[in-house]
């Protein structure tokens, strides 16, 4: 599978021993915008349904600077197919996603991880709820493994002991675990752990990257990992959604948008976070001031766009393939500086 003589493709140990890990997320928020996915459920049917359309986002995810390749699987678990009446679709879902990823892993030398994410149904008080939970893992963590992926991501849960679950399921392949915690507006997980306390117990139990994904926009998950990051001696992952959160609005599902008042519910979130969405030096501001902490694994999570990404790359030094089209504003018509440039546009600029 890995093959340490070959740089390009070595696993996720080897590449966080080097340097800080990208990782691109927010599949469902890009496919949902583009028009192939609908907002409520959220299952990721657009692996079977347009394939090549998954693909291409990771081509263009990786060619702004991810080096991984996470299978499309988020919501593709028993329960939320269950929600859809789909449930005779699980594994092809899984399986097409997966090798989708893998097509796309492989041909840039990126790394392939598969995903596993809340179910929705676990329930502190309900061991049998536990065992579903568990079962549903295991399916999916198998067809990853089939896959030949690099590691598992566990991602965006609420419940800890939840993702304890997880990395268990992981944990027995012998994989590297990356598990992600996701924080609403109580800065605690659902049974009352700070995210610290969270990870701390994620290490113990022998995860390799623990940290923050989704819900939290950058300004609000800041100070979350740096609590994180002085509790745990392991690899550290931040990965908010683009989205400017606030101390009084720290989640993007609490944001609310006086400016409007023809949003459905009077809620911005799912379908009406533009006006909040973070321009690309926001993304680029995170990625340099988290790296600074020492948090080794970044990324942007639901609302994400390549642009963020690239910007998440350069900040930490990179120049991806997208950076050839990085801004050069010296040769704007009105507001650059190129000597050939027309001087009554430039004299203009001002009153643009
Ligand atoms: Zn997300």
């Amino acid at each position: 599978m890995s093959d340490a003589s070959n740089p390009q493709d070595r696993g996720l140990l080897a590449r966080l021993a080097e340097g800080p890990v990208i990782c691109a997320e927010g599949y469902l928020f890009e496919l949902e915008r583009r028009g192939y996915l609908q907002a409520g459920a959220f299952v990721p049917e657009v692996v079977l349904e347009h394939p090549d359309l998954v693909a291409q986002l990771h081509e263009e995810f990786v060619h702004a600077g991810s080096d991984v390749v996470e299978a499309f699987t988020y919501y593709a678990h028993r329960e939320k197919l269950r929600l859809i009446g789909r449930e005779q679709a699980l594994e092809p879902i899984n399986r097409q996603a997966l090798a989708l990823a893998a097509s796309v892993a492989r041909r840039h030398g990126a790394l392939l991880a598969g995903d596993i994410c809340n179910t929705n149904i676990y329930d502190p008080n309900d061991p049998a709820a536990a065992d579903i939970v568990r079962s549903m893992f295991e399916e999916q963590v198998g067809w990853a493994m089939e896959a030949e992926v690099d590691f598992v991501i566990g991602e965006t849960f609420s419940w800890a002991q939840e993702a304890l679950i997880a990395l268990d399921v992981i944990k027995a392949t012998g994989l590297p675990a990356v598990i992600t915690l996701a924080i609403h507006r109580e800065p605690v997980t659902r049974e009352g752990w700070t995210p610290a306390e969270a990870c701390r117990r994620l290490e113990a139990a022998g995860a390799t990257v623990v940290g923050l994904n989704c819900i939290r926009g950058p300004r609000t998950m800041l100070p979350l990992v740096a609590r994180i990051r002085e509790s745990v001696d392991c690899y550290v992952a931040a990965l908010p959604v683009p989205y400017r959160t606030h101390e009084a609005e720290p989640s993007f599902q609490a944001l609310t948008d006086p400016d409007c008042d023809c949003v459905p519910g009077g809620r911005p979130f799912p379908t009406a976070l533009d006006p909040f969405t973070c321009n690309r030096f926001e993304l680029g501001e995170f990625a340099r001031a988290t790296h600074d902490l020492g948090v080794d694994y970044l990324g942007v999570c639901c609302g994400a766009g390549p642009h963020h990404i690239r910007a998440v790359a350069e900040a930490l030094g990179r120049r991806p393939p997208a950076s050839r089209y990085s801004p050069d504003m010296s040769r704007h018509a009105f507001l650059g500086q190129d000597p050939s440039l027309n001087q009554r546009n430039l004299d203009y600029a001002s009153r643009l």
